[in-house]
C-alpha cells in the first residue's frame, strides 16, 4: 500500500476512534508499552502489531541487544504496525522511559515475595482507564530473566497474567498482547451493537401479539386440551425471552392471520 493511502487509513481509523464516546479521545496515546532490555528482534514487531490491533501506539524500547532493532525481522513481524516501530523511542534505561509517567506497572510471571501490590490485567485495566489525563506506563521484563529487582522497584504496581502454577510464563508478546486486549475492552472497545433494521417491538405491540396467539390457539383447540392459561403463559415467557422486534411481530402476526384464514368461518374456508 502506498504511505499516503497507509496514512488516509490511520486518520480515518483516529477520526473514528475520537467519535466515540466510551474511548476517550487521549487513551491510544497515554499508556505507552515499554520493553526492558528485550533480546528478540521478532518480539518487538510482535508487540508493535500487538499494540496496533488493539488501538495503542506508543511504544518505548530500553536498551535492546545490539543489532536487534532496527531490524528486518522486528519489521516483518510488526506486519502492518511498522509506523509504530518508526515512532518508537529507544532509551538506556528504565528510569528515563518512565520519567514522566503518572503511574507505571510492571508485569511479572513470578509471583514475588516482596513487592508492589499485584493485580490482574482486568483489574489493572479498570482502574488505569479511570485516571483520564494521566501518562501511563506498563513494563516488560527481557525474555529469560523477566523485570530484575531493580525494575520492580521503579513500578508502583505488578500485573500477573494468571496461568497453570507450573508454568506461568508467557511469550513476552503474547503478554503484551493480553494487557494491551483488556485496555481496549476497559477503553470501551467492544463489539459494537448489532443493527437491527426495525425498532424492538412495544409493550402493547406484544400484548397484541400474545391476544392474536391466543385467539387462534383457541380457534384451532390447541389450548383448550391442556391447561390453557399455563401454556399460554409459557409461550408469553418464551417469546419474552426472544427480545422481538416489530418486524418479527408482524411476521408472527402474518402467520396466525394466515392460519385464521384457513379455518371453518375463515376468509379462504369457502374455497
Ligand atoms: N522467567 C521470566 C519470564 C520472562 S517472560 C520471569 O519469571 O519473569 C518475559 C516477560 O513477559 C516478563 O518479564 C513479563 O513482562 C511478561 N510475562 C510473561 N508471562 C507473564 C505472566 N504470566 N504475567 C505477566 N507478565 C508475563
Amino acid at each position: 500500500m502506498p504511505t499516503t493511502a497507509l496514512n488516509q487509513t490511520r486518520n480515518d481509523t483516529q477520526a473514528e476512534r475520537r467519535d466515540t464516546p466510551e474511548q476517550p479521545a487521549d487513551a491510544p496515546a497515554r499508556l505507552r508499552i515499554v520493553l526492558s532490555r528485550p533480546t528478540h528482534a521478532g518480539n518487538i514487531g510482535a508487540t508493535a502489531r500487538a499494540m496496533k490491533v488493539m488501538g495503542l501506539e506508543a511504544l518505548t524500547i530500553v536498551a535492546p541487544k545490539p543489532g536487534i532493532f532496527p531490524s528486518e525481522e522486528a519489521t516483518a513481524r510488526a506486519v502492518s504496525a511498522e509506523s509504530l516501530l518508526q515512532q518508537a523511542q529507544v532509551v538506556d534505561t528504565l528510569a528515563e522511559a518512565v520519567a514522566d509517567c503518572h503511574h507505571v506497572v510492571g508485569t511479572t510471571a513470578r509471583l514475588r515475595h516482596i513487592g508492589p501490590p499485584l493485580l490482574t490485567p482486568r483489574q489493572w485495566a479498570e482502574g488505569a482507564v479511570a485516571r483520564p489525563g494521566q501518562q501511563l506506563a506498563l513494563v516488560f521484563g527481557q525474555e529469560r530473566t523477566g523485570l530484575l529487582n531493580e525494575e520492580v522497584d521503579l513500578c508502583h504496581a505488578l500485573i500477573r497474567i494468571p496461568t497453570q502454577d507450573g508454568f506461568s510464563s508467557l511469550n513476552l508478546a503474547m503478554a503484551v498482547q493480553i494487557l494491551c486486549y483488556e485496555w481496549h475492552l476497559a477503553a470501551g472497545g467492544g463489539l459494537p451493537e448489532p443493527l437491527s433494521e426495525s425498532p424492538p417491538a412495544t409493550a402493547q405491540e406484544l400484548e397484541g401479539f400474545f391476544a392474536h396467539l391466543r385467539e387462534t390457539g383457541d380457534a384451532v383447540e390447541f389450548f383448550v386440551r391442556k391447561n390453557p392459561d399455563a401454556v399460554h403463559r409459557r409461550l408469553r415467557a418464551l417469546f419474552g425471552r426472544a427480545g422481538l422486534d416489530r418486524n418479527e411481530i408482524n411476521i408472527l402476526r402474518g402467520f396466525l392471520r394466515d392460519v385464521q384464514r384457513k379455518l371453518p368461518g375463515g376468509e379462504d374456508a369457502a374455497n
